[in-house]
């Protein structure tokens, strides 16, 4: 498979340099930019999926700040790219040219200085689609790329890039262009809306690699997984980037059993907000939703199908044991409190660490109306206030971790970062 280099060093490196003959990063060049520095082990690679409504957008910083964005959702997100504090794209990609995916391309192309602009080279004929040549035209400065099968990095991150299925074979949204985002360990895949076509395809090419994140194909319909691809994948957590109360029936409940049904934490911007994963080069990550999500026990955590009030329980984690965390770990403890009115039962519930270290709450475990239940890291008896996970270390990281309570369907009821 014939590759390109292009290096994305900053904004002062000189000239944009696709360097052709180096073989993808699988076969060992992913390495060849990470020797020429090294990445302090607090750095991380941030990718953001930004709340749009009912379309994609994808802001991915490197540790060295450049930054890439994948789609630009269906309208205008220039304000929403500003207010994150983002002054340039050092790589902007259109997976494929529908709307809910371009719609704000050529705003961004306008406001932002660009320096290369991929897509899949599939000509439209809709407003949005010519919007985004007339951008292009007027900025003869961007560097066009196809998207070919190269790998592009992005300070000490990478982005690959996978083959497509031949033009005139697939339909658009099987025709999507699809990343793998590597940073050391932390690997991520994002593909649009492919769908069982492009997806069996990819995992026919041995392109699907074990990752920590995914992108929901096609916003978690259920043309947008199989089980090969899941399988292959196994995603540790999945981000839905969907509007509320979409038209389409997004995400589907079928899409969203065979995410957790491979023993991934689903996040959803229209639930969420936006929703951030800091990954790290030992391939560990934490996950920053905007909101927390409050969701009755048994139900799909879907805001519009909950009263607000109805459910309010609340997570934090005391990590920071006294002493040496791993000899005293019934000094670090995660608290649940409830703010609701009634009794809720927790049995079948569990609560895990990033790590997925999980505490399983026993059958006939119950959080009092207005209670609380301590969950201690270390081993002791259970006295329905407190709980011991058994743990002979400590499991919380005191850096950083996120603590993720799921009701008896799987389902994340809340999502705790620190
Ligand atoms: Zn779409």
């Amino acid at each position: 498979m014939a590759a390109t280099w292009v290096a994305l060093l900053g904004a002062s490196a000189a000239p944009h340099l696709p360097v052709s003959g180096a073989d993808p990063a699988r076969h060992g060049s992913g390495a060849l930019l990470r020797t020429a520095r090294t990445t302090p082990a607090d750095t991380v690679l941030r990718i953001i999926f930004l709340d749009v409504g009912q379309g994609d957008a994808v802001l991915i910083r490197a540790p060295e700040g450049q930054t890439a964005l994948v789609d630009a959702g269906p309208g205008d997100i220039v304000p929403l790219l500003r207010a994150l504090g983002v002054e340039r794209i050092d790589l902007l990609v259109a997976t494929h040219p529908h709307a809910d995916h371009i719609g704000g391309i050529a705003g961004v192309i306008e406001a932002f200085p660009v320096r290369f602009y991929m897509d899949n080279g599939d000509p439209h004929t809709t407003r949005s689609y010519r919007r985004v040549l007339s951008a292009l035209d007027a900025r003869p400065g961007i560097s066009y790329l196809e998207a070919s099968p190269r790998t592009i990095s992005l300070g000490s991150a990478s982005i690959e890039v996978l083959p497509l299925l031949p033009r005139g074979t697939a339909g658009l949204n099987d025709r999507s262009v699809a990343l793998v985002l590597r940073f050391g360990d932390f690997e991520a895949f994002l593909s649009g809306d492919s769908e069982v076509r492009q997806l069996t395809h990819l995992v026919g090419l041995q392109a699907v690699p074990d990752v920590a994140l995914l992108k929901a194909a096609h916003h978690g319909s259920d043309n947008g997984f199989t089980w090969e691809f899941l399988n292959a994948a196994a995603p540790e957590v999945v981000v839905v980037s969907v509007g509320r109360d979409n038209g389409y029936g997004h995400p589907r409940p079928e899409a969203l059993a065979a995410y957790r049904s491979v023993g991934a934490t689903v996040l959803r911007t229209d639930l969420h907000g936006h929703v951030e994963i800091r990954g790290r080069v030992n391939g560990s990550y934490h996950v920053a939703p905007e909101r927390q999500v409050v969701a009755h026990a048994g139900a799909e955590p879907h805001l519009s199908a909950v009263p607000r009030t109805a459910a309010r329980l609340r997570l934090r984690v005391h990590a920071d044991a006294p002493g040496n965390d791993h000899q005293n770990p019934n000094g670090e403890y995660a608290v649940l409190e409830s703010a609701e009115d009634g009794d809720r039962a927790l049995g079948g519930w569990r609560l895990c660490d990033a790590a997925n270290h999980c505490f399983h709450f026993p059958p006939g475990s119950v959080l009092k109306a207005g209670g609380r239940i301590v969950v201690h890291t270390g081993a002791g008896r259970a006295d329905g206030q407190r709980y011991y996970m058994g743990h002979r270390r400590a499991v919380w990281n005191n850096a950083g971790d996120t603590a993720t309570l799921y009701d008896g369907t799987g389902a994340a009821v809340v999502v705790f970062s620190y």
